[in-house]
């Protein structure tokens, strides 16, 4: 029997969560971000499960290639856009739409005109100052590109910055600048990410691109999933390797950061830092075991972590503890650790076993 941890991905959930984000937006087409391995739950497998989302998102063109010699067969947008004109013409060859956030961009497709045309998403920055089109640019670049020849235009896209804070006046503000900017252009619109799909319907437009939902997570900074009707797709599990006694005021682990303050027990369970689980979890960190929520106790190592027993939980050896996933929200883990779930979701390591089920 493998010690490894183990990750359960649910595709019973993934296709829920599919369905309630089309649900929330049942007006727009549902373009499902896959990029970073699928979140970490598999690039492929998480595509191959959605054969109804009307395209993929990815950021990287390897990706995009890979989703292709994989089968599918849906639109893929290369969100990053490409940044040398030698992947133009594979892009183009594999169907492969790309976003288009610069002039350079659009300089190097003037010059190489793609064949089989090129689909472009048009993207422009309405205040996340990170890729975009600014109101300089926006009106030549789309103009240029509508008269580019082997260029379609398909959409124009925006990102938003403040989304998880859904009483933010930030993001209205990007809705309004979204809006002018484009407001004579004769294309679909799409701005939403997961946290805008559930924050208003006039941020959904003609294509909403959630990402973190659909792996049933929340993307407000406050609040859980199930809040939402969104259910895990991922539960990451350990196993105890050991049960001990400590007396009051004996320590555990590295730099003995913690001591116990009573007679107590500890279960040592087999999943570390280097299986992915965050090392600045802090005491206290929540761990299910026997189905009760349990106590992380001292620093975690790098393959093994302790949690504190109350008197009623008596661990066999081998008995799985949950990290996170079914009855213990993400979100709680990483609002403890200090981090967000996409980090937690995306760094499980490869020797971390990976259990398809479909519940
Ligand atoms: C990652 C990404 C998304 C999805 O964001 P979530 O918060 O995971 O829903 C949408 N659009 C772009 C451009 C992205 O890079």
């Amino acid at each position: 029997m493998s010690r490894a941890a183990r990750a359960t991905l649910d595709l019973g959930a993934l296709r829920h969560n599919f369905e309630r984000i089309r649900s929330q937006a049942p007006a727009s087409r549902l373009l499902a971000v896959v990029k970073a391995n699928g979140y970490g739950h598999g690039l492929l497998r998480v595509a191959r499960a959605l054969p109804e989302a009307d395209g993929f998102g990815v950021a990287h063109i390897e990706e995009a290639l890979s989703l292709r010699e994989g089968g599918i067969v849906q639109p893929i947008v290369l969100l990053q856009g490409f940044t040398d004109p030698a992947e133009i013409d594979v892009l183009a060859r594999q169907h492969i739409e790309t976003v288009v956030h610069h002039p350079e961009q659009v300089r190097m497709l003037e010059r190489q005109p793609p064949t089989p045309p090129l689909g472009v998403w048009l993207k422009l920055d309405t205040g996340m100052h990170r890729l975009g089109l600014g109101a300089a640019d926006a009106d030549e670049m789309h103009r240029r590109l509508r008269t580019c020849p082997g260029v379609v235009l398909r959409a124009v896209l925006s990102h938003l910055a403040r989304a998880d804070e859904p009483a933010h006046p930030f993001t209205e503000q990007q809705r309004a600048e979204f809006l002018r900017l484009s407001e004579s252009w004769d294309l679909p619109r799409s701005l939403a990410n997961s946290a805008a799909v559930f924050s208003a319907r006039r941020y959904h437009f003609d294509w909403v691109r959630p990402g973190l939902a659909l792996y049933g997570i929340s993307p407000f900074a406050q609040g859980l999933a199930g809040e939402l009707g969104l259910r895990p797709v991922m539960t990451l599990r350990g196993q105890v390797v050991a049960v001990k006694a400590l007396r009051r005021g004996e320590a555990v682990g590295y730099g003995g950061s913690w001591r116990a303050s009573r007679d107590t027990r500890l279960a040592i369970v087999a999943v570390g830092y280097a299986d992915g689980y965050p090392r600045h979890a802090p005491n206290g960190t929540p761990v299910l075991l026997g189905g009760r929520s349990c106590s992380l106790v001292g620093r975690v190592s790098m393959d093994m972590l302790a949690v504190e027993l109350p008197p009623e939980v008596s661990p066999r050896l081998g008995e799985e503890a949950v990290l996170w996933g079914e009855g213990l929200p993400v979100e709680g883990i990483a609002r403890a650790a200090g981090t967000i779930p996409y980090e937690l979701v995306c760094k499980l390591t490869p020797r971390v076993r990976l259990e398809v089920i479909d519940g």
